[in-house]
């Protein structure tokens, strides 16, 4: 059975963080560059926790299957980073933040974490306004603020539209000026196959070269995954195509523990699904309920009419009707379920009966089309390419969609998984937004761990570690790993079926969503977990991999994630069933109160669920970490 001791260090909640810094263990400086670290993935988490480690002095390699460190998902994200500033003077604070993130996630998150989020994130936007990343301003020349869900406060910094992509930038600027120093080694289009453990702690990495299938091994005293979420096991996400659980995955079957797979975020303003065709959703950021109203025709006679036709008092704004306080900036988890409801009522709009209006006119008589336009307008033209309409003048159409994975791999305080010298950051780990992350969080958790927590407990791990012991990559372990990698290659390559690897992975898609993934019951997770090993036995028999080892084979680098993501899907709905609870994003049918809100079960699920593997063919180990809420009131969350 795993140790799963989170760490959290003693004494007041706002204290914890500093006193924790003022305890750790040093790494003298002329020992860092005795110590090789390396960092998967370069997204904002892995770009940020690169740069800054090698900044440090520490050797850092850095991995990504991508071309460029550009290209991270994390270039997506739209709509903004919170940061406790308080620049609006509007009763925002560190603690307030902490306190929506907590409340946010339903109580399902650890408190020293959070608050520790909450207390970096205002070194975040100084950080990065000082790299140069261009937030938007007020005309004073003051950083703007605008809102996102689950607050009653404006702390979301944006640059646009485009504050993923600018944030990146900046990251990628501290990342390339320590490849010019000769700090960081970076490794493009090399994918992480397998985790390699010497004696219990994480020392290297398999790999394999994208253009030339060359499969090397790579020894470092600690290895830092920053590989993103895993969302893409819905087949339909917003994610970028390209991102896979492979790296986690591999880890947790090394003995890295998997903490509440199921915690996955439907996001409630994405683009609808048009057709059998499609092979990714596009988000219209959460931004855009600051002032877009969402609404249903009251009558389901109406749900066809042109919407210019349905008059005023035959609209149901039903966010404000049902939650008035925040109206529609209530948290993404409530805000996709009551699309969901009135969809199920048949008040859905558009061909599919699956959308719901996102309605500017009121905005635009308010404050102008320009001035809509001037904080939205990438938005409106992502919307106009990939529909043909013009949200100007007519309301947006706009349904649920997977987003973001709150579950990922276990990590104490420090950011380090049960297995000794493996650090998880980003995405990639559970940490810190319990059931149900906030909008504009993700950012800032990606970039606190990167900026500003793995720089200060990397070294606690280090210290103990003797500078220069790493085994050679010529250890069993390292020869071990690397023959697996080969052989699972060789299998996937020599299945010689009929059937693409996208079928199968629509075909898993259809089962997560179907069954896990808005809403679950018992009977709909029993299923799943009957058809996904049916699914998976399937693929291994009759998955066709065409092409071969030795060059750029994108069949292959799918059908290696899409394999994982069948064993993952398993896991997620075995977590989603013995979670008999409902909370945040996870809601369990059978746990409502009368009015359709979470019910939940603190008395027996106050807890990280974190699951260990048992090797091929047996159940994995559901450990348990139980969450202490001693400066918060667990509540029922209440939006109304
Ligand atoms: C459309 C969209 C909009 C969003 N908007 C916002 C927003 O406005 N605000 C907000 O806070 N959040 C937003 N999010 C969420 C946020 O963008 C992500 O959670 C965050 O960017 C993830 O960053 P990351 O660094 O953890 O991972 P990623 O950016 O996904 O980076 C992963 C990195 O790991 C590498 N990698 C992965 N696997 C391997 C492997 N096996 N081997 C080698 N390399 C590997 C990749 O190459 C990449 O470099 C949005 C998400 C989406 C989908």
């Amino acid at each position: 059975m795993a140790q799963l001791d989170p760490k959290i260090p003693s004494g007041p909640l706002a204290e914890k963080w500093r006193k924790h810094r003022a305890d750790i263990k040093l790494v003298n400086p002329s020992n860092k560059r005795k110590y090789e670290v390396i960092v998967v993935g370069a997204g904002l988490a892995g770009a940020s926790a690169a740069a800054t480690l090698a900044e440090l002095g520490f050797r850092v390699k850095c991995f990504v299957f991508h071309d460029s460190p550009r290209r991270a998902h994390s270039i997506a994200a739209q709509g903004g980073i919170n940061a406790a500033k308080n620049y609006q003077n509007d009763g925002d604070s560190v603690y307030r933040l902490f306190y929506d993130t907590i409340k946010g996630g339903d109580y399902r998150s650890r408190e020293a974490n959070t608050h520790r989020l909450a207390e970096v994130s205002v070194n975040i936007i100084d950080q990065c306004v000082a790299q140069g990343v261009p937030f938007a301003r007020e005309y004073g020349g003051l950083l703007a603020n605008r809102s996102f869900g689950g607050a009653q406060v404006s702390r979301t910094f944006y640059a646009r539209g485009q504050t993923g992509q600018q944030l990146l930038v900046g990251a990628y600027s501290a990342l390339s000026r320590m490849v010019g120093a000769g700090g960081v080694q970076l490794y493009t289009y090399s994918e992480m196959l397998d985790l390699v453990v010497v004696d219990g702690h994480a020392k290297g990495i398999i790999v394999r070269d994208l253009r030339t299938g060359e499969i090397t091994r790579h020894a470092a005293d600690a290895v830092v995954l920053a590989t993103g979420g895993y969302g893409n096991v819905f087949n339909l996400s917003t994610y970028a195509r390209g991102s896979n659980a492979t790296a986690i995955w591999r880890a947790y079957r090394r003995g890295a523990c998997f903490a509440n797979p199921c915690f996955t975020q439907i996001h409630p303003t994405c683009i609808p699904v048009s057709g059998d065709y499609q092979s990714k959703l596009t988000l219209m950021s959460e931004s855009l309920r600051n002032d877009g109203r969402i609404w249903v025709p009251k009558r389901k006679e109406d749900r066809l009419k042109p919407p210019g036709e349905v008059p005023e008092e035959d609209r149901d704004y039903y966010l404000e009707r049902m939650y008035p306080a925040f109206g529609n900036l209530c948290p993404r988890d409530i805000a996709s379920r009551a699309a969901q409801r009135v969809c199920d009522e048949g008040r859905g709009v558009g061909e599919t009966g699956l959308g719901v209006y996102l309605d500017f006119a009121e905005a635009i008589g308010r404050l102008g089309e320009s001035a809509v336009r001037e904080r939205y307008g990438n938005l409106f033209d992502i919307y106009h390419e990939i529909t043909n309409e013009n949200a100007y003048s007519v309301p947006m159409r706009i349904f649920p969609a997977a987003h973001y994975t709150m579950g990922g791999l276990w990590v104490d305080y420090n950011l380090m998984s049960n297995l000794p010298g493996l650090f998880v950051l980003g995405e990639a780990n559970f940490s810190d937004h319990g059931a149900n992350r906030l909008g504009a969080s993700a950012l800032m958790q990606g970039l606190a761990d990167g900026y500003f927590v793995i720089p200060y407990t990397i070294g606690n791990y280090l210290a103990a570690q003797k500078p220069g012991s790493r085994q050679a990559q010529d250890g069993a372990e390292f020869r071990a790993a690397e023959e697996e990698v080969r052989g699972k290659v060789g299998r996937l390559l020599g299945a010689g079926g009929t059937e693409p690897v996208s079928r199968f992975h629509k075909r898993l898609g259809a089962i997560m969503w179907n069954h896990c993934g808005m809403t679950r019951n018992r009977a709909g997770l029993e299923k799943a977990l009957q058809e996904i090993p049916v699914l998976r036995e399937e693929f291994w028999k009759n998955v066709k991999v065409p092409g071969s080892e030795g060059t750029l084979n994108q069949s292959l680098e799918q059908a290696g994630r899409v394999a994982d993501f069948l064993e993952l899907g398993e896991l997620f709905c075995r977590d989603a069933l013995a979670r008999e609870e409902s909370c945040g994003c996870h809601f369990r049918e059978e746990h409502q109160y009368p009015d359709g809100e979470c019910k939940r079960d603190d008395e027996r699920f106050a807890h990280v669920a974190a699951w260990e593997y048992q090797g091929e063919g047996r159940a994995p180990l559901r450990n348990v970490e139980p969450l202490a809420y001693e400066f918060t009131k667990m509540s029922v969350r209440n939006y109304k």
